[in-house]
This record gives C-alpha cells, structure tokens and sequence, in this order.
C-alpha cells in the first residue's frame, strides 16, 4: 500500500472492459468511447486512465507513482497485441493520440496530443508505409509542436515563427503548399528549436513521449482557464480528469480520408436534422481552424455515399441510445469510418427546451426527464437581451468584472446617474459606468441598457438592483483607473471618455470597447410546456425578492408564488423620495422623526397597496426597515444643502449629524431591528402602513386571501424580536379592531446573525416564519465584509481555497450548517414553521438544491431567477425525493 491506496486499485480501462455508466471513473470521453465500442460502433482501440490516477498524481506530488506506470505500461502492450503495431516498430508501427476527459465535459479546457510514437527513425518508415512522405513528415512536426507545447510548455509562437519563416523561403502562403522536404527540414529546426529552449534533445522513446503526455494532461486539469471553467460550472476541483490513450486513424493520407463533426440535431435551434461539417484529407484541428471552408454534411452522401449511409446509422442508434442530441467526431481513412468521440451535444437555451420536448412527444423520454435535461442557468439567455452571436465571436474582450447581473447591454459611455437619464431621454443607448452605485443612482440605472463598476461585489447595490430590474450588470471591475472628474477612465492601456461606445456582457463579465449588436431574447412555446412539468415535481415553493410593484408583476409573469422579501428601504432608491427616508435618519428628536415618518407613511401604505394589487391574493412577506447607514446618508452637497434647508436646520449642522452618524463598519452597524429598537417609532409607522394597506385591498378584493407577512430584520437574540413584535402587535391589533376587521397577520424574523440561527429554537418561541438572510448569515459566518471581499477573494480561488463566490452560491459546509441547524432548532419548536430562503443565493440552482434537501418550503429570488428556481427546485425533488410532503 502506498499512502492508504489499495494495491489491488484498478487504474486502467481498456475502451472493451468500461461502459458508458462508468464516467466517474473513466470520464466523459472514456465512458462514451467504452459504450460505442460495446455497441459494436467502429471505434480506434485503446485505453482510458481513470480520474482516480490523476487524483493519485496530485497526491503523489505530481508524479505517476510506479504503480500506476507499469500497469499503463501493461496495457500499452495489450494495446499492441490488439493492433498488431508496435511503439517503434519499423514495419508497422504504434501511433497514439492522448487526450483529456473529465467527468463533465469542458470542451477546450484541457490538452491533447495527436500523432505520438513518432520519432525520427518511425517517421521514415511511416512514410514508406504510407507511401506519402508529405503526410509522414507533417504529422511529425505536428507532434513535435504540440509535444513542446503541451507537454513542455514551450510556447507555440516559436514553431509558428519557424513555420513563417520557411513559407517566406518557399515563397508560399499556405501550409499546405510546403512540400515533404519543406517539412522535414521544419522537423528537423523544431527539434532544434526544443534542445535550445529545454537543454536536451526531443524524446525519441514512444513509452517516455507517452507518459510525458499523460502528466501534461493531468497537469491541464489544473490550468488557469480549467480551474475558471469549473468554477462557472460549478466542477468541482477534486473530480480529476481520465486520460485517454487512442490508436491514431488518419483523415489526412489522402482523397480517401477525412473528417468532422456533426450533431444529431440542430444545437443551436433544436431542429431535428443533421448538422455538421467535415473536410476530405484533413485532421481534427483543420475543421475547426476554418483554413479551409469545410462541406455540410449532408454532401457526404455525394463524397462517399456508403460512409454517408453508415454514419447517419450510427447517429440514429446513438441517439436513441442515449436518448438525446449527441455531438460526434468522426475520421474516414481510407474510406474506413471510425467513431472518435461521441457526447449529448452542448446547445443554446432555446434549442434544449425544444429538443426536449420533441424528444418527449417522440417517445423517447419522460416529462421528468426532459425538466433534468435543461441547466436551469441557461434560461437566463431567454430572459434577457444578448449579444448576436456572430458579432461577439469577432469581438475581443478589454477586461473582466463580476457577471452580477445577466444580459447584453451595449451603449456610450455615461459616468452619472443624471446623465444617463438625460441621455436616454435625447434617445442614446447608453452604458452607466461609476465607481459605485449609490440609492441617488436608481433612476439613471433604469435608463441605461448596462450598469458596469469599479467596486462592489455579488450583493453590492449595483447587482442587487440590477437583477432586481433585469439588468444587465458587470460589477467590481478592479482594473479601470477611474477619472470621474475627467469623465474619463483607463482600461487595458486605453482611455474611453463620455459618449465612447462600450458593450458589456452580464452572463460572462466581459468588457468590450466596442459597440456589439444586441438582440432582444424571444421567449418560445417549448418554455412554458417545461415550466408547467417542473411546476408538477417541485416540493419548493418560489417566491421572489421585489420591492416595487413593477417588479412584483414582473415576478408574477415568471411564475412567482408570492413574495418571500419586499426590501422597504428600496422604496426610497426614487430621487423624490430619498429625501424623506434620510430625514428620518439623521433626525435628533423624536418629533422630527415623526414628521419625517408621516411623510413616509402615506407613500409606504400606497406602495404595499400596489404591490398586494400586483401580486393578486398571493402572499407577500414586507421587511421592516433595514438601511444601511452608508447606502442612504446624502454624501452630494446639493442634497445636503436641499435636505437641511427642508430640515429647517444649517447645512452645517446636518454635517455634523451626518459625521456623527459615520459608522466604521455600516455593515455591521446601526440597521435592521436595531433601528426599531431605539425608534419604535418606525416600527409603528411601517405596521400601520402595512396593516391599513392590506385592509383597503381586501375591502376591494374580497376574493383574494389576504394576510400580511411583516418580517423584522437583523434579529440575534429573541428578547429584540420579543420587543419589536410586542410594538407590531400592539399597533396591528388596534387598527384591525378599529377597522372591525377579522384579517390576520403573521410576524415573522430574518435569519441572518449567526446567533439566530444558534438560537433559533429560542427565536421560533416568537416567529411564525424564518427567512434566512444569506447575504448577511454569509457576511457574518465569514467574517468578511459583502461590500468589500471582491477584492480578495480572486486570490482566493487561484489558490483554490474557495472554489466559488459565497455570495452567489451558499456555502454548504459552513453557512449552510447553521441553516440545517436552524431550521431543525426552529421546527422542534413550531413544527408548522414556515422556512425560506431570501439571501441572493436563493436563484442559484446547487443552493435550491441544498434548501430542497435541508427541508425548507420555499427559496425567494430576484424576479429574473424565478424561472431557473422553479427548474431547479424540480430537479431537486426529482433527484431527492422528498418522503413525506
Ligand atoms: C440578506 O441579508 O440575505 C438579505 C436578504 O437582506 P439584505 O440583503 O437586504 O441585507
Ligand atoms: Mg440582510
């Protein structure tokens, strides 16, 4: 045993001993490879290293431990008594491909090498073989670069100068005008090439080529874009990646050979028709590298119709095998067809959602599993505008920020709120750009296309207000150099001023400096036939996030049960409006308090109406106030100035309230239920609201089932909620009674400080219902501030501590303990509680997953997530049957 591995582990495959079941093991390439090769499929015989021997070559401090060698060894041997070739036989010699293939597939991500186990005397007799030198000596020069490349990391830009080079000699443009001798002569300066750069001379033994390959694989999985990959696909790191080690066929000998790709069905409208491409006398990379126009498919059955007739076979079997769209690549040699690759093809949101239905009304699959075949992320692309795809294939990006909120947007540069506003109105498209977003700049941010910023994180106001309006939003941008006196900012060595064009990507967090056209996303049939199965599995209820009854329709029309949290304090994002709110915050006297609070009553009431209007009976959870301080005091000395003169005080003396009101870490500070605690005041004002609001909708709609959910924030020990509810209490009570009215309500808390959640068993003694605030509960847990941890956490992943933005996707291990925990403590105490999530993660769908399974009865999400919530929340029942409901 070597440190705790079984001897007995077995770490090779050969393609006839896996099966297509056997993914984790063997990857997604090696299973598929195994299952056609079962299926009688003409596939190139070889093997498949398992993710286990990666796993095995990241422990064993990046080497293949002797194990694991000489049983790749054994197989090599298996594999030349199947073949009947030989590593560096002359007569008839072993060639090999060596490529990656992960569990989930990350198209690529990951490295490749074609042609190995030549050499220079195998590159001979392969010519005289072949009787075509040109091939031979191209192959091997092919292999040389990729090797150096790949495996040695010697950077490609070398061998393509040599290449230039010797076409310049030759007078040629084309690589394929070089003759035999051209590219021998090239071998021969690429070999020199790699003893100059590496001090040794290129390997000529194939067993020592090959397992440079295999560890240059193994060490791919670990490159800076695989480990970005997985994190924008949730992967996770310790999954590994199989090696799989193929006997080479040749679509490049001559007019005989070819080959391509090609899908089952249309990936990017689901059409059912063939689709793909393919090039005679080529190799897998000229199809893709567009040197040469490749043909449609379909001319194949003109090229060569028996190879036409046995490959639209295959795909027919293979599709029904697996019973979805499959992605295939094939190569003819000699007029012999070989199945390379086969996997359920990769297809844009709308061509999933029809291919799934087609194949359910085919027979093929059941309603539930066309809800699992759909990545609930992608439905983002139908619900917002994006960029047309051809457009942004030729666009270069200039620099990256967080993907905040989903979406195309591309306009000129605008650097204020007043600005965007004004521009819009004189008919600009325009992109807001600001180091941060503040309350002031709602307006601005609703007439701009995009929002993109230097600061800020997942949840900092610009995303959450973004996703809130279905916006497209690139957050936390730490490489501009902002001017905002100038107008002006620097990013990647370029200055873009007021009125430049700028496209920004809300999916990816790409910046453009360019104007990129966009197309408005179209919502077909197949969408709703979907979400009506999800709605059938689903145990979870979705609600959403709004604050305005414009987003509360909105929400509606995506599906929203209800409201899970209706952030008061956003009602006052409006510039009329703002004012009232900071009145009564830096008010010093309870009667000014009041009077500020009067001005807010009668806007709050008219806002929860139009809100319970909007939702139509369903029901709907108000948030008492919950400001943080530094989000709402006035910062520009115009409101300053316009606030203390409405304040009957000097500007100087707000000055002094305002510096006085400073908190060091607003976060943290003077906000939620602390401020109905020292106020209760306000608590009063907002339960009057609410109450008088929910009474006048009822006498109007006396159908609708009514009963206010007032939700009280920040709470971390039960004697603050005991307090603030007994105000809540008191003043509901009263109104009711007054109105003779027998509507009730229900009082319920945020679970959002640690201690809550420790003392939830105490907490559920006063509230009805639990609302975990992972927004906070993660702030807190961490100890990092939401505001500022986009400045660290980028180290963070490099190094792999975290695999992913806490703030977007719930922390299991950590927060989501003391979610479980809570939610337990809560019930054992109130076994009707009513649990849900409110936090940002709550449209992520492994978080939906993780409240489904923890029990909650709801998660609550941005209007724009509804969708993918309800997708995902299926799945979840789907995957993890709840026993009883
Ligand atoms: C939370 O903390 O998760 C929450 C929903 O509240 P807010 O984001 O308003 O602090
Ligand atoms: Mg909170």
């Amino acid at each position: 045993m070597e440190r705790g591995y079984p001897m007995s582990t077995k770490y090779v495959y050969l393609f006839s001993e896996g099966n297509g079941k056997m993914r984790e093991l063997l990857g997604g390439k090696g299973a598929n490879l195994a299952e056609m090769t079962n299926l009688g499929m003409p596939v190139p015989r070889g093997f498949t290293i398992t993710t286990e021997a990666c796993t095995r070559y990241y422990q064993d401090d990046h080497t293949i431990a002797a194990d694991i060698e000489s049983e790749i060894n054994e197989y090599v041997q298996r594999l030349e008594d199947m073949t009947g070739k030989k590593f560096g036989d002359l007569s008839n010699p072993l060639l090999v491909s060596v490529r990656s293939g992960a569990r989930a597939s990350m198209p690529g991500m990951m490295d490749t090498i074609l042609n190995l186990g030549l050499n220079d005397t195998v590159v001979e007799a392969f010519a005289k073989k072949t009787k075509n030198p040109r091939f031979a000596y191209d192959s091997y020069r092919r292999f040389i670069q990729m090797y150096s490349d790949v495996v040695m990391e010697v950077g490609k830009k070398y061998f393509e100068q040599l290449i230039d080079e010797m076409k310049d000699k030759r007078g040629v443009k084309l690589d394929t005008e070089l003759t035999a001798k051209d590219l021998k002569e090239l071998a021969e300066q690429f070999k020199a090439e790699y003893r100059s750069k590496l001090g040794e001379e290129f390997p000529q033994e194939p067993k020592l080529q090959m397992m440079g390959a295999i560890k240059a694989v193994f060490r791919s999985w670990d490159n800076p874009r695989a480990i970005y990959y997985r994190r924008m696909n949730d992967i996770p790191s310790d999954w590994g990646t199989a090696v799989n080690v193929q006997e080479m066929v040749f679509g490049n000998t001559g007019d005989t050979s070819g080959t391509g790709v090609a899908f089952t069905r249309n990936p990017a409208t689901g059409e059912k028709k063939l689709f793909g491409e393919f090039l005679m006398n080529a190799q897998g990379e000229d199809v893709v590298a567009g040197v040469r126009t490749p043909q449609t498919i379909d001319q194949l059955a003109k090229v060569m119709p028996e190879v036409y007739k046995q490959f639209t076979d295959i795909c027919a079997v293979l599709e029904y095998h697996y019973r979805d769209m499959q992605d295939m690549e094939f190569t003819i040699e000699n007029k012999k067809l070989f199945m390379l690759q086969t996997r359920n093809g990769k297809r844009t949101a709308a061509a999933a959602l029809k291919i799934a239905c087609d194949l359910v009304d085919e027979g093929m699959i059941t309603e539930k599993e066309a809800v699992c075949m759909i990545e609930p992320k992608s439905l983002d692309s139908l619900l917002h505008p994006q960029f047309d795809p051809e457009a942004l294939k030729k666009a270069k990006p200039v620099g990256q920020g967080l993907a905040a909120s989903p979406g195309a947007a591309c306009g000129q540069i605008v650097f204020t709120a007043e600005d965007a506003t004004d521009w819009a109105k004189n008919g600009h498209k325009v992109v807001l750009v600001r180091l941060e977003t503040s309350p002031e700049d709602i307006e601005g941010m609703h007439f701009s296309q995009g929002i993109l910023t230097v600061r800020g994180g997942m949840t900092s106001h610009a995303a959450v207000v973004a996703r809130g309006m279905g916006t497209c939003c690139v957050s936390g941008c730490g490489a501009i150099k902002m001017n905002e006196a100038a107008k002006s900012f620097e990013l990647s060595g370029k200055t873009y001023k007021e009125g430049d064009w700028i496209s920004i990507d809300g999916t990816t967090g790409n910046i453009y400096g360019e104007s990129i056209a966009t197309a408005e996303a179209t919502i077909s049939g197949e969408f709703g036939r979907i979400m009506a199965w999800a709605d059938r599995f689903r145990d979870l209820e979705v609600r959403t996030n709004a604050d305005t009854p414009k987003d509360a329709h909105q929400a509606a029309n995506f599906g929203a049960e209800g409201i899970g949290l209706c952030r008061t304090e956003h009602m006052f994002f409006d510039p009329d409006r703002i004012a009232a709110i900071r009145e009564m915050i830096v008010s010093e006297t309870v009667e000014q308090r009041e009077r500020a609070l009067k001005k807010l009553e009668p806007m709050q009431q008219g806002d929860f109406e139009a809100i319970y209007e909007a939702m139509k009976g369903r029901p709907v959870t108000i948030r008492l106030l919950d400001p943080p301080l530094h989000e709402f005091l006035p910062t520009a000395e115009e409101d300053i100035v316009a606030l203390a003169k409405e304040m009957n005080i000097s500007a100087d003396h707000l000055r002094g309230i305002i510096s006085g009101l400073h908190e060091f870490n607003p976060m943290m500070g003077h906000r939620g239920c602390r401020l109905d605690v020292t106020f209760p005041e306000i608590a009063r004002m907002q339960t009057t609201a609410i109450i008088k609001a929910a009474l006048a909708v009822r006498s109007r709609r006396p159908a609708w089932k009514i009963e206010p959910e007032i939700m009280i924030p920040l709470v971390g020990e039960a004697r603050e909620l005991a307090y603030v509810k007994a105000v809540i209490d008191s003043t509901a009570r009263l109104i009711i009674s007054e109105a003779d009215s027998d509507m009730t309500y229900k009082v319920g808390t945020m679970i959002e400080i640690p201690r809550a959640a420790l003392t939830a068993d105490e907490i559920a003694k006063e509230a009805e219902f639990f609302s975990f605030g992972t927004n906070d509960l993660t702030q807190m847990t961490f100890g990092f501030s939401r505001d500022d941890a986009g400045k660290f956490l980028a180290s963070y992943y490099d190094h792999k501590i975290y695999e992913s933005d806490p703030f977007s996707k719930l922390d299991q291990i950590g927060v989501g303990r003391l979610v479980e925990m809570a939610t337990n403590l809560g019930r054992k105490t109130r076994p009707d509680i009513h649990l849900g999530i409110c936090g940002e993660q709550g449209g992520d769908p492994s978080t939906v997953e993780f409240c489904h399974k923890v029990g909650l009865n709801y998660v609550s999400c941005s209007p724009y997530r509804v969708p993918i919530a309800r997708l995902a929340a299926a799945q979840a029942s789907i995957k993890y049957p709840r026993t009883q409901k």
